[in-house]
């Protein structure tokens, strides 16, 4: 029978309790890239409030930070001094090197690629967009995109390839980042792509990709609203619904990286049809296609002549503000299943915040008062009041802004474990 003395084994072998934290997992951090991204989120910062901040002796900091200045990662910079302790001498404080390394982001969608480059700590110094016809597309034709695409960014950044450490990508549907392999995606024909390895080869560069969803989580963790929060949800309505959700200031991501779909979370048994080949999910209510597909149906708008999804919806939207009950019906029913959705995130986890993100945010019906009524009748009554509610309309470079901070950060890592390495030897 098992006992609870877990900590004693036999003969007086010792068993330890407690959780068993892999030595550099997320948790344990080494104090070097712990100093690095303290640095990197102050902008500017005084090795003393770097050794206050992180609660370790002024030494260490000292030793450290004079190592991520020899590595050419950090650099010392002049600040003017408070007004009440000048004496004439600027202070000395550390900010990240901009130009140590430059990254690229990408966001690949149905409608349109964008794509921004970024200095080490995280200034823009470019972005570009172009257009595609929506529809899924073979591995060759995306990867001629991103080709095209990188290339016309950096012309834009007077930059070449070689100049960039990394590139980040964005892609819609379900991806697991760690092995880089687009599992099932919208805009792919085919599934299982391994696509980091496939794009890196392709464009001699690193290459990391995400779930785009989570990499607006992302873009808000690093550049927006969710800077000083701990724990918030991002949930993008599109062409599909994501999420992305950040607990304790990281993306959470799932044992198999392929958490929080929200979009393919049951609303309905037996529901409407989805995307994903399955049956009643949130997305096959809410998202644009769904919307589509009511309104060619309930508005006898034929399918053989039926304009692209972006001026379909357009026009329905206009209905609904003339006061075509059809076509405000759609939306209100499409709003009430959103807000089934939004208050499964209230209930599940105890947002900080909810940041609505996404284009579609100007079809406000689907954000009405009437919609966020519901989402309090559905979330548990606690008595507390529930985490505020934002839009967010920043548009594709935000998702690409996502994108390039997991390059920043994914390229600091390899940096800094490198630096570790050297030290230990
Ligand atoms: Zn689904």
């Amino acid at each position: 029978m098992q006992t609870l003395d877990a900590g004693v084994g036999q003969k007086g072998a010792r068993k330890g309790v407690g959780p068993l934290i892999a030595p550099l997992s997320d948790l344990q951090r080494p104090l070097r890239q712990q100093i690095f991204e303290r640095v990197r989120a102050a902008g500017m910062i005084p090795r003393v409030q770097v050794a206050k901040e992180l609660g370790v002796s002024p030494a260490s900091v000292t030793t450290i930070t004079s190592e991520l200045i020899d590595s050419g990662l950090i650099e010392e910079v002049m600040t003017a001094r408070d007004s009440d302790s000048g004496r004439g001498r600027p202070a000395v404080a550390l900010g990240v090197r901009r130009d140590a390394h430059r990254v690229a982001g990408m966001k690949i969608s149905d409608r349109e690629h964008t794509a921004v480059i970024v200095d080490f700590a995280g200034n823009l110094i470019a972005d570009d967009a172009i257009p595609r016809r929506p529809g899924p597309m073979t591995l060759n034709d995306l990867l001629l995109a991103m080709e095209t695409l990188l290339d016309r960014v950096c012309a834009k950044a007077a930059l070449s390839r070689a100049d960039l450490s990394a590139i980040g990508v964005g892609v819609p549907g379900f991806v697991d980042s760690l092995d880089g392999i687009v599992l099932w995606s919208s805009i792919l024909n085919d599934r299982n792509v391994p696509l980091a390895s496939v794009a890196s080869r392709r464009l001699g560069l690193p290459v990391w990709i995400d779930n785009d969803a989570n990499l607006v989580a992302l873009a808000e963790l690093w550049f927006g609203a969710g800077r000083t929060l701990s724990d918030f949800a991002v949930v993008t309505i599109e062409h599909g619904v994501g999420m992305g959700f950040v607990l304790n200031h990281r993306l959470y991501r799932g044992s198999q990286r392929l958490g929080m779909e929200l979009g393919h979370i049951k609303v309905q048994l037996d529901g409407a049809l989805c995307r994903c080949g399955q049956r009643g999910c949130l997305e096959a209510y809410v998202a644009d296609y769904a919307l589509a597909r009511e309104a060619t149906t309930a508005l006898n708008w034929g399918h053989k002549d039926a304009p692209p999804i972006g001026v379909l919806l357009e026009s329905l939207y206009d209905h609904a503000k003339a006061g075509n009950a059809t076509a405000r019906s759609i939306f209100r029913r499409a709003g009430r299943y959103l807000a089934v959705g939004l208050s499964n995130v209230i209930n599940l986890f105890d947002p900080a915040l909810i940041i609505l993100s996404g284009e579609r945010m100007r079809y406000d019906y689907l954000y009405a008062s009437e919609t966020l009524a519901e989402m309090d009748n559905l979330a548990i009554n606690t008595g507390r009041p529930r985490p505020p509610i934002e839009i967010h309309a920043w548009g594709d470079l935000l998702w690409a802004h996502g994108a390039a901070a997991l390059a920043l950060s994914s390229v600091s890592e390899m940096l800094l474990a490198a630096n570790r390495e050297i030290a230990a030897q």
